[in-house]
């Protein structure tokens, strides 16, 4: 029987009820301005200050610490066009990030280059990994910044943070992480990994959209982007998202505290598939599966485009991407993918699930109800299929 199956959380999650609930009267009644004086305002801003302190808490921060921003993206371009800015200042003009970062990052620091920046994108191992060592061996004398995401949106791999962090405190450069996959589903402590700034984003964990934070550790020198009035310690303008903040202050909390429970569900789902779809001829996991995400699923099947699958299984009620969302509707294979190595026709094949609060075994199970005859069916209609199906018996 056909089930509605949502399988695309590392795009957005559901926003929980108990979070809406705590929006609404900011959205209502409580609607001051956090920055007025009068006593509406100040309800707000206690609303507002609750928040900075269950997000500081939820990554081992101090509140004062803590900045909120439109999103993840912004986090992203803040902290590294910040640190940019003030890179300038000391005659530092170079930065280090891997090449399968999100386009937040990878998009923020191509503009950077443009203006004389010079990168480096260290590679990433077949598995998904990128290695400290590399860090360290790139690192110049007028490097100003390192920038490594935490976990990776499309393969879900969680990288070694608290080595790179560790790298970049020896060598007295600041350390970026944007940990938009990660937070609410690993801990995170930013003292004992080393971070000096982490982005995240409260809609990736069952919170609003349009709102995240950027942690900034006390002293680290970073310039504003957004230039206004006084809010957020006078280093981040803008009437305060007041509902916003609120909701994610609430995700957060209920994310850190179902964080196990989240995880043992997920990774049971996860590790379903993945047995059973690598029964289909010529399938492959992408990523490392110890260092993984509970709730991630790539893979790639050979002989299908990855658009084609999406149309099936949205046919069949189940809603899944290929490589990441802000890729699917161009036809290029996911930089991200290409990092690990794969070749662009195999990597054309690929399929992202990621799972989250409400999913069941139940959803696995009918997912894997369908995806096999769904492949057979699309490789029965494919060119791709008959060439490799030739150069095989070829082989043999
Ligand atoms: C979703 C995502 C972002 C962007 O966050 P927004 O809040 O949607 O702007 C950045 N980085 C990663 C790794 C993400 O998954």
């Amino acid at each position: 029987m056909k089930r509605f199956v949502y399988a695309d959380n590392s795009a957005t999650t559901k926003i929980s009820k108990t979070v809406l609930d705590s929006m609404m009267p900011y959205l209502t009644d409580e609607f001051g301005n956090a920055s007025s004086l009068y006593s509406m305002g100040g309800k707000a801003r206690l609303a507002v200050d609750t928040a900075r302190e269950q997000i500081a808490n939820a990554i081992g921060a101090s509140a004062r610490e803590i900045y909120f921003t439109s999103g993840g993206s912004e986090a992203d371009n803040w902290a590294i066009k910040g640190t940019a800015k003030a890179m300038l200042k000391e005659g530092k003009k170079h930065i280090i990030t891997s090449k399968f970062e999100h386009h937040a990052v990878l998009h923020t620091l191509s503009s950077l280059e443009r203006d004389g920046f010079e990168i480096t994108y260290v590679d990433v191992n077949e598995n998904g990994i990128v290695n400290p060592c590399d860090v360290e061996k790139a690192i110049r004398e007028d490097t100003g910044l390192v920038t490594i995401m935490y976990a990776n949106n499309e393969i879900g791999t969680i990288q070694p943070i608290k080595e790179i962090g560790a790298i970049c405190r020896k060598h007295g450069i600041p350390f970026h992480t944007d940990a938009v996959q990660a937070v609410g589903n690993v801990p995170i402590n930013v003292n004992e990994q080393n971070i000096d700034m982490l982005s995240m984003s409260a809609h990736k964990f069952h919170g609003p959209k349009g709102v995240g934070a950027l942690y900034l550790r006390r002293g680290t020198v970073v310039h504003t982007l957004i230039n206004g009035g006084a809010q957020e310690f006078g280093r981040r303008a803008g009437t305060e998202n007041t509902a916003g903040v609120v909701g994610m202050g609430v995700a957060i909390e209920e994310a850190v505290k179902t964080m196990e429970s989240r995880n043992e569900n997920n990774r049971k789902i996860r590790d379903y598939i993945i047995e059973n779809a690598l029964k289909i001829p010529r399938s492959r996991v992408n990523g490392d599966m110890e260092h993984r995400l509970s709730g991630n699923v790539n893979m790639c099947f050979e002989g299908i485009e990855g658009e084609s699958l999406l149309l099936m299984l949205d046919y069949n009620g189940i809603q899944a991407s290929s490589g990441s969302a802000c890729t699917s509707g161009s036809l290029d294979p996911s930089h991200v993918l290409l990092s690990i190595g794969l070749p662009h026709e195999i990597a054309h094949g690929s399929l992202r699930l990621s799972f989250g609060d409400g999913n069941t075994m139940e959803d696995a199970e009918y997912i894997m109800s369908v995806l096999p005859d769904i492949i057979a069916r699309l490789r029965a209609m494919s060119p791709l299929w008959d060439s490799i199906k030739e150069n095989e018996k070829n082989v043999h």
